[in-house]
């Protein structure tokens, strides 16, 4: 004899698994496929809009990245029931305003595939996140010296894309020879600007130091963070001294530099080489 539900009578079939005594559909009416809260709230940034999740500040920069993470935040509050296999979840939601959002489950009942929304109500709490704290605070603790050799197009554009993210925790773009000194709110966007500039280019000599020195208010000790970022965009053309002995870039492929002395003669070097000994260089660039 063929198995049916108990609730709605419908008998057991290839798409029809009968799961704990109930049909999937009366399983999800009954039972539910995840235990959720009725309603959450979430700690978001007023000036930034960057949002708190699990105790830990997201910074996003578009509603796509807002969505994904609150998806993730939801993938990771919402506990399946154990005949249920949760795949993924589709949020439809209004951001930064008190309201109903609604949750699209996918996964497997019983083997078998099932979608079913669900809703949750979310309300919003404004808030100052650490870094906008601090620029209502209105200082900065760190200084990014951006120099490079050449400025060409690829530089404009780590600049300007580096001005357009951080824009709200620079405090002032400052353009000195052959770079730029950026003062930002925090040490850790300086790391980051550093290795974005890392990922970029090969030849990039980092060093990180601390200076200004002052006493706060209330008597501590307080440094700023300064990171020298050295992108060493070489072109042919280009004078390096090495030694005391001018040379001139023939050739830069990222890593090798083919430099010639003034008597014709070529040697290979390569970036590392000129990176960990570049007090020792002098470089001039080309017209
Ligand atoms: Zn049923
Ligand atoms: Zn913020």
């Amino acid at each position: 004899m063929k198995r049916f539900c108990v609730n709605c009578g419908i008998e057991e079939s290839a798409t029809t698994p009968i799961i704990r005594g109930l049909c999937p559909k009366c399983y999800t009416e009954i039972r539910g496929l995840v235990t959720k809260p009725s309603s959450i709230e979430l700690e978001y940034c007023k000036v930034c809009g960057g949002i708190k999740v699990h105790g830990k500040w997201v910074y996003v920069q578009n509603a796509e990245e807002l969505r994904e993470t609150i998806e993730d935040f939801f993938i990771e509050l919402l506990k399946p029931s154990e005949d249920f296999i949760l795949e993924d979840i589709e949020i439809t939601f209004t951001p930064y305003e008190d309201s109903p959002a609604t949750i699209n489950l996918f996964g497997k009942l019983g083997g078998t595939k099932i979608s079913h929304a669900i809703t949750v109500n979310v309300s919003w709490k404004a808030s100052l996140c650490p870094l906008c704290k601090k620029v209502v605070g209105g200082s900065y603790n760190a200084v990014v010296q951006l120099r490079y050799i050449n400025t060409d197009s690829e530089i404009e554009r780590f600049v300007n894309s580096i001005i357009k993210e951080f824009e709200l925790w620079i405090k002032e773009v400052k353009p000195v020879k052959n770079g730029y000194d950026i003062m930002l709110l925090d040490a850790s966007l300086a790391k980051r600007i550093a290795e974005a500039a890392k990922r970029k280019w090969q030849a990039v000599r980092v060093m990180e130091s601390y200076g200004d020195t002052r006493r706060t208010s209330n008597g501590l000790r307080v440094s700023r963070f300064y990171i020298s970022i050295r992108i060493l965009n070489f072109k042919s053309g280009d004078y390096i001294v090495v030694n005391g002995i001018p040379y001139t870039v023939v050739s830069f492929d990222g890593s090798w530099l083919n430099l010639r002395d003034s008597s014709g003669g070529i040697s290979r070097v390569h970036i590392d080489e000129i990176s960990r000994n570049l007090s020792k260089y002098r470089v001039r660039k080309s017209i």
